[in-house]
């Protein structure tokens, strides 16, 4: 599994070239630039599902905020997956959702909460496959993005543009 800028896990990807990095790059860059113009109504879909991932460093400030002793933090709230991943453990929705539908460590969530849905893994990956294969349809790779969510609507509506005016950028690869 490559692991891109320290922070994203791209799995399939394998070791990351000076190319694929170049490629990547350019995926980030189209996945980031939805951060300015980030259409969330606040609609609270996204707090409803399950592999919301948080990360070692950001495990005293989240337990903090929510008023959780770190060891009990740990214990109910925090479940690790075989690979070595921690992710909330009570989703579905988030135990951090109020009734409100706001979240109620909202200053202090999981940087992931903050990226989604647009600076993932999931999606990066899905974006750069897209950049480094003309034949394949963004569209098609990002069916898994819910279309009643006020966000992804606006992201499949733009992201096949985006997609289309970088691939001029795009390095082969061997
Ligand atoms: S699903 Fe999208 S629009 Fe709704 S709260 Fe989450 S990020 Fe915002
Ligand atoms: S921590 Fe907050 S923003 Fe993140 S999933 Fe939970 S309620 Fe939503």
């Amino acid at each position: 599994m490559a692991t891109y800028r320290g922070r994203y896990d791209l799995q399939g990807l394998g070791t990351i070239t000076p190319e694929m990095e170049h490629n990547l790059d350019i995926a980030y860059e189209i996945c980031m630039s939805y951060r300015p113009e980030f259409p969330c109504e606040m609609c609270g879909r996204c707090c409803h599902q399950p592999n919301i991932v948080i990360r070692p460093e950001e495990v005293d400030r989240v337990s903090s905020a929510a008023g959780i002793p770190l060891y009990q933090f740990m214990t109910e709230y925090v479940y690790r997956t075989p690979d070595g991943r921690m992710l909330l453990a009570k989703t579905e929705p988030c135990a951090f959702l109020g009734k409100d539908n706001r979240c109620k460590i909202w200053k202090n969530r999981p940087s992931i909460c903050d990226d989604f849905p647009y600076a993932v893994s999931m999606f990066m990956s899905r974006v750069y496959l897209a950049l480094t294969n003309p034949d394949v349809d963004i569209l098609d790779l990002i069916g898994y993005m819910d279309e009643e969510w006020p966000c992804t609507r606006v992201i499949r509506e733009s992201i096949g543009r985006k997609v289309e005016e970088r691939r001029g950028d795009v390095v082969p690869m061997d």
